[in-house]
């Protein structure tokens, strides 16, 4: 894994890879009359994460680049026991975020449950599908392994009446959870066990968030899948590699029944990043055992956290086009997202002053009460963000890192005695450094050289070091959030010993500042727009903690990798 992403890599245009080839082949040909019509088919049990981001611009992009292309979002809501309304809701914010748009091509699986029902009628009917009584256990053993054959079911060869009769009775709720299932009568011999007799239907007496009562059956999702695609004249289904082996099964359903479209089923490999886990189950168990705040906590890899983390869709768009897709798993390193999203926020943040853990700063030779205010740039990639106005006084503060009473080898910030430059203003000399009764350095006496200011007869004087400061008496005190990954180690998902992945959180992975003081300009900040606060990284306001006056801000990403030294 290289942790230096090749800048020259394309962003911008549209890169081509197999699938693109695969579809634009069939609309060169005439396939499907040329229609490209593709969908994103999240299940609604949790929120969106940077995996389902990669299939987002994947599925909305192909469609983009087709003049009637078309992507459907269609949640795939068969499982009405690990599904909520407030997942529809966050997937549909999400995808919107990311700038994509589905127009009226929204659909539910659950909208096909009346024709997936007839569907299954039929299958019966024509010899090839039956309710089997078997249990979850047993079916489970008399499926074999790969290499041994299954043995079939005793109910195999029930008679289509019977079949019927159960079937719609399974319907109607005569039977209790787990006591039938309907099965495609395949070959239970099949090298691939997905063929070997599957289950299509299941009975859970659950309520379903969208259809209510209504049902006590609910299809399998090898089932829906296949036919809510064919349902939707989705010309190409494209998929994660380990539905590779279901696609037989996802042919096999369709060839049997009056299917008004029969979409091709493509798979590509998942995004798997390293220090990350993208499971919905494993994201599910931090939320709910309270290690992180919630779906949305800045540092987990959800849509809603990156968001509120100060993450933008278009670097994360940046980052999926990067990547690019195969059909070879393999492990994205996290450094290539956060590389996309820094090369995003530098063209964008604007550039503050702010300092994290301030050690006071008086300047004995500049008058008191004088405040002068100093042009600072908004942002050195882009003019038109302009300049603002920074106030300057007496006393400031500037970072407790800066100073160092015994300097260590290459240190060219301040010293006692020396000189650094203060960004925007002066050059700053340390005169003395006062401390408390425990030896601890509270505060530098300083002076400056009143020539030195841009412009001034000094100003090209050589000085080493150049550090950022804010006025006391004008700072704003702030709340900072400063994250770091969330797993210690690479593949936080597999381990050889069996351990669980909560093994390796990391236990600094959020270090709260309380009272870090920021430039006044700061008050206008809003979530919606990133800083950059110079030499400390990339900065977002918290859009549901901050308050009015006292804002919190979160830290997007570090300057540089820093984590490659340190970690
Ligand atoms: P999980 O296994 O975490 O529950 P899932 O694949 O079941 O995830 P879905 O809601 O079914 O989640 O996913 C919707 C779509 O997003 C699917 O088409 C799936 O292939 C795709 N997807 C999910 N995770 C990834 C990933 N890591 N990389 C690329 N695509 C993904
Ligand atoms: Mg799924």
């Amino acid at each position: 894994m290289s942790t230096e992403p090749n800048p020259s890599e394309q962003t911008e245009a549209v890169v081509s890879d197999f699938i693109r080839e695969i579809v634009a082949a069939d609309v060169a040909s005439g396939k499907n009359g040329s229609a490209v019509v593709t969908r994103f088919p999240p299940e609604p049990n949790g929120y969106l994460h940077i995996g389902h981001a990669k299939s987002i611009c994947l599925n909305f992009g192909i469609a983009s680049e087709h003049s009637e292309g078309r992507c459907h979002l269609r949640f795939d809501d068969t499982n009405p026991t690990r599904e909520e309304i407030e997942y529809v809701h966050s997937i549909q914010e999400d995808v919107r975020w990311m700038g994509f748009d589905w127009g009226v091509n929204q659909f539910y699986a659950s909208d096909y449950f009346e024709k997936l029902f007839q569907f299954g009628l039929e299958l019966i009917r024509s010899g090839r599908a039956y309710v089997c009584d078997q249990s979850a256990e047993d079916f489970k053993r008399d499926r074999g392994t790969p290499t041994v054959p299954g043995t079939p079911s005793p109910w195999r060869n029930r008679t289509v009446d019977e079949n019927l009769d159960l079937f719609q009775r399974m319907r109607a709720g005569e039977f209790p959870d787990g006591a039938r299932t309907l099965r495609a009568k395949i070959d239970m011999g099949s090298p691939n066990i997905h063929l070997r007799d599957p289950g299509l239907y299941r009975i859970r007496h659950a309520h379903h968030h969208r259809t209510g009562d209504q049902w006590c059956i609910y299809p399998i999702y090898d089932y829906a899948h296949c036919l809510s695609d064919a349902l939707e004249k989705i010309t190409h289904s494209i998929c994660t590699l380990e539905f590779e082996v279901h696609r037989p099964l996802y042919d096999w359903i369709l060839q049997q029944l009056p299917v008004p479209a029969h979409p091709q089923q493509i798979e590509f490999a998942r995004l798997n990043l390293s220090y990350t886990v993208l499971s919905k189950r494993k994201l599910l168990q931090l939320v709910q055992e309270g290690l992180v705040s919630g779906w949305d906590d800045p540092r987990m890899p959800t849509l809603a956290g990156l968001r509120r983390r100060g993450y933008t869709a278009s670097g994360i768009r940046a980052f999926c086009k990067r990547i690019g897709v195969t059909k070879y798993n393999g492990l994205t390193d996290i450094a290539l997202l956060e590389y996309s999203l820094r090369e995003d926020l530098n063209k964008k943040a604007l550039r503050t002053l702010a300092v994290l853990r301030p050690l006071k700063v008086e300047i004995l030779n500049y008058p008191e009460g004088q405040v002068e205010q100093l042009e600072a740039i908004n942002n050195p990639e882009n003019p038109e963000a302009g300049k603002r106005l920074l106030p300057f006084s007496r006393t400031l503060y500037i970072e407790q890192d800066d100073f160092m009473e015994v300097p260590a080898k290459k240190f060219f910030r301040l010293i006692p005695g020396g000189e650094v430059r203060l960004r925007y203003a002066y050059i700053l000399k340390c005169e003395a450094v006062i401390k408390d009764a425990d030896g601890a350095v509270i505060e530098l006496k300083c002076s400056v050289d009143l020539d030195s200011k841009s412009g001034g007869p000094t100003a090209g004087r050589k000085i080493k070091g150049t550090i950022h400061w804010v006025s006391a008496a004008h700072a704003l005190e702030t709340e900072i959030r400063l994250y770091d990954r969330l797993f210690t180690v690479e593949s936080p998902d597999g381990d050889s010993e069996g351990r669980d992945f909560k093994t390796f959180l990391n236990p600094r992975s959020l270090e709260t500042i309380p009272n870090a003081k920021l430039e006044p300009s700061i008050v206008q900040a809003s979530p919606d727009q990133s800083y950059q606060f110079e030499r400390l990284g990339y900065f977002q306001m918290d859009a549901k903690d901050s308050k009015p006056g006292r804002p919190v801000f979160n830290r997007t990403v570090t300057l540089k990798d820093s984590w490659v030294k340190t970690g």
